[in-house]
């Protein structure tokens, strides 16, 4: 049992380190700096506007943390829509016939997913959330907040991508980045795809980087994001944003925009993928651990970060319950880590351009892409990986390389001219 656990920063990674945390712990205190959040995006969280996508890896990990949390969401008329089935996809290689996989998708706003969770722990009885109360710093032992100081038994850091732990700890700390240079911007709409599609993806190529998607969220809205990277960014206006859309591969959410009234665009710049390598310090101090965007940041575009969060929080709770509290903060690393290739390998990929060199493993995925496209247990494989619920070692399973001969035919946008403009 540990006795005080403090955590920084109430975000996804925080509130899920306290719901890990509380049944093992005597006190959970949680610090956090903006004052109490409504159901908008708040100054610690600029980035609550754009899209957030919880992966089917993430919605797995989060049941076992916040039992009620489906149900809950259920209640207010939201329903983990079906990956494969409901969505649209353009893919790399082309379009993607409907199949049907086990993988689920939950899409709501950000500060709605997190104002649920924040529900559910501030009804933890030996849980306490202060608000307006930011951590300035950490000595090795102390947490230092503005007229006072505690020493708890683990101290968590979970203040997202500007924790200032790398200062804390006054240690040369590596880290690794590969960052596109991407941009976010994202509108909310009264109406979005017509039934029974329940979003529509536009993924970028080698030729063409843009990637433009639309998903229902609470209240019978959807949010349209567009991004770009390599400097292409969508513009925070809404004649520009509807011209970058324009600009995407195929034209369904231009003409999806172009029947829509004008909407306030909220743009957002996120940092490429980051890593820290805390692993790597020799002299970690004991009561430490620094979790989410703090430790290991995400091209968002992979939509991993909330569910890495969650599926941390599982592997240190059941580090801490087979009575193991050294070395947590590998476990972190070690949660991050398959994530964490998969982005920074992509996007190594964008960064080396259409005529980058590419291996026998890229060779590999890119004929597992392009057979998903039309095959269920290569999608299914596909998926496993891509939504964190299987090791990518799964790509290479006898059963799937069996797919790899599959004829891969023309194939039209499943949506068909639902969307398009209607002759006058
Ligand atoms: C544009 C964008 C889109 C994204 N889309 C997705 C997606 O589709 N799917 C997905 O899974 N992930 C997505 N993510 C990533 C996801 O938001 C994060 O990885 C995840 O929420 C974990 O964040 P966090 O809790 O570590 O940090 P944050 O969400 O940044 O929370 C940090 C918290 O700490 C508080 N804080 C900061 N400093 C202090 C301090 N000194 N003292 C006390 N409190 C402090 C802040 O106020 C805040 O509440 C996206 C990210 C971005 C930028």
């Amino acid at each position: 049992m540990l006795d005080h656990v403090l955590i920084a920063g109430s975000g996804i990674a925080g509130l899920n380190m306290a719901a890990a945390l509380a049944p093992l712990s005597r006190r959970v205190e949680i610090w956090e700096r903006d004052t109490e959040p409504g159901a908008a995006a708040r100054p610690g969280v600029p980035h609550g506007d754009q899209i957030h996508v919880l992966l089917e890896g993430g919605i797995r990990a989060l049941d076992r943390l916040f039992p009620r949390l489906l149900s809950d969401l259920a209640a207010h008329g939201i329903r983990p829509t079906g990956m494969s089935r409901e969505v649209a996809w353009l893919t790399a290689p082309g379009w993607a016939v409907p199949l049907d996989t086990a993988h689920r998708m939950v899409t709501c706003t950000r500060p709605f997913l997190e104002s649920r969770l924040r529900g559910f722990v501030s009804e933890l009885a030996n849980v306490d959330i202060q608000y307006g109360r930011a951590v300035t710093g950490f000595d090795g032992e102390r947490v230092h907040a503005a007229a006072e100081q505690r020493t708890p038994t683990l101290f968590v850091d979970a203040t997202g991508r500007r924790s200032k732990a790398v200062s804390w700890l006054g240690a040369e700390v590596g880290v690794d980045t590969v960052d596109t240079s991407a941009g976010y911007a994202t509108v909310r709409l009264p109406s979005g795809m017509p039934a029974p599609w329940r979003g529509l993806v536009l993924q970028s190529d080698s030729a063409n980087t843009r990637r433009g998607e639309i998903v229902p969220v609470e209240n019978g809205e959807w949010m349209l994001t567009l991004v770009g990277c390599l400097g292409d960014r969508p513009p925070p206006q809404w004649d520009e944003f509807v011209d970058f859309a324009a600009g995407l591969r195929s034209p369904e959410l231009a003409q999806l925009l172009a029947a829509q009234d004008r909407a306030p665009v909220k743009a957002f710049r996120p940092a490429g993928n980051r890593r820290h390598r805390f692993d790597k310090l020799s002299n970690w101090p004991a009561n430490l651990l620094v979790v989410g965007d703090a430790a290991l940041v995400l091209n968002p575009v992979y939509a991993q970060g909330m569910t890495v969060a969650a599926q941390t929080a599982l592997a240190v709770r059941d580090r801490l319950e087979r009575g193991r509290r050294d070395r947590l903060q590998n476990v972190v690393t070690a949660s991050g880590k398959w994530a964490w290739f998969m982005a920074s390998s992509a996007d190594r990929r964008i960064l080396a351009g259409p005529n980058g060199s590419s291996g026998a493993v890229d060779r590999y995925l890119d004929r597992l892409v392009e057979v998903a496209r039309v095959n269920a247990t290569a999608r299914s494989a596909a998926l496993d990986v891509i939504t964190l619920c299987a090791h990518p070692a799964a790509l290479f399973a006898p059963r799937v390389l069996a797919t790899l001969g599959t004829r891969v035919g023309d194939i039209a946008c499943p949506v068909g001219t639902a969307l398009a403009p209607r002759k006058a």
